[in-house]
């Protein structure tokens, strides 16, 4: 899959800014690229910085989802950074004991390392999103390397066996516009969260840190958990998902009996009539 042309069926604002993206890419310093990239670092030089609440990331990227306005009693769960062979497996096994699907935004690296895990996530009938090639924080790379971590996690994930996804979430939520561009280019809908399951128990006792979490959650939230500690070809240290694995058995019971259905991400779109891609 290549990005779309920029020439046809584009609105002018979104055409405008599309061209000044796919120009910067195709054209290096030149000076359309020049001014696009500038801008950029205007912006963080203004005080934009990185991207880490709901609001800078709203900003940033217009488009994408943080939850879904709705009355409907669903909500959807997600799981980032995985696939990982610590962790995966249990996921799984927890939901398909309660009959529930989640999407699993795969970090390209560690699908290529672990085959048979993406196929047991696919064949749980569970949904995959994008979550780059090597997770970087894409807010600090050029649009070309941007570019770059987005394609080969999707070439990844297809050649690991996945149909051709349309959700993507940039690792740690950090993104600009210059982002936001590339993900609309490839016809990919940009979903972020409304809840994380480890900001509430990785710092507290895991049963007080649920309780705090249930009370926030309401129809069209969409939930964040890590099936992932690790990413392969990374040196940083792995990371214990054991608090998370913990948690999820009581959150997930608990949605249950307040009346909420869990389901992943397509589902929750298709529930809510909300258009699966952005462009
Ligand atoms: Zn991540």
């Amino acid at each position: 899959m290549t990005p779309a042309e920029p020439s046809t069926g584009a609105s002018s604002r979104g055409l405008t800014r599309r061209s000044l993206v796919l120009a910067a890419l195709a054209g290096g310093a030149g000076v359309v690229g020049g001014y696009a990239l500038a801008g950029r670092r205007a912006g963080a030089a203004a005080g934009a910085g990185p991207t880490v609440t709901t609001a800078e990331r709203h900003a940033a990227q217009p488009e994408a989802l943080f939850r879904i306005p709705t009355t409907e009693p669903i909500v959807a769960l997600t799981f980032d950074d995985g696939p990982d062979p610590l962790y995966t497996p249990a996921v799984l096994d927890l939901l398909a004991d309660r009959g529930m699907s989640a999407t699993f935004f795969l970090v390209g690296a560690n699908a290529a390392a672990e085959p048979e895990l993406v196929r047991r996530i696919l064949d749980g009938g569970h949904g995959i999103g994008n979550h780059t090639q090597d997770h970087r924080s894409l807010d600090t790379l050029t649009a070309q390397q941007v570019r770059v971590e987005i394609q080969q996690a999707h070439d990844a994930l297809i050649a690991a066996g996945c149909p051709e996804p349309d959700l993507f979430r940039p690792p740690r939520g950090r993104t600009n516009a210059i982002v936001g561009t590339l993900a609309d280019s490839y016809a990919y809908r940009t979903v972020f969260w409304d809840a994380c399951v480890e900001h509430f128990v990785n710092h507290q006792p895991v049963a007080a840190g649920v309780e705090q979490m249930v009370s926030t959650i309401r129809p069209g939230s969409i939930i964040l958990a890590h099936d992932g500690g690790r990413i392969v070809g990374s040196e940083s240290a792995p990371l214990s998902r054991a608090r998370t694995i913990e948690a999820l058995p009581d959150l997930l019971d608990r949605l249950t009996e307040r009346g909420l259905r869990v389901v992943d991400v397509a589902t929750l779109l298709q529930a809510t009539g909300t258009p699966a891609l952005a462009v």
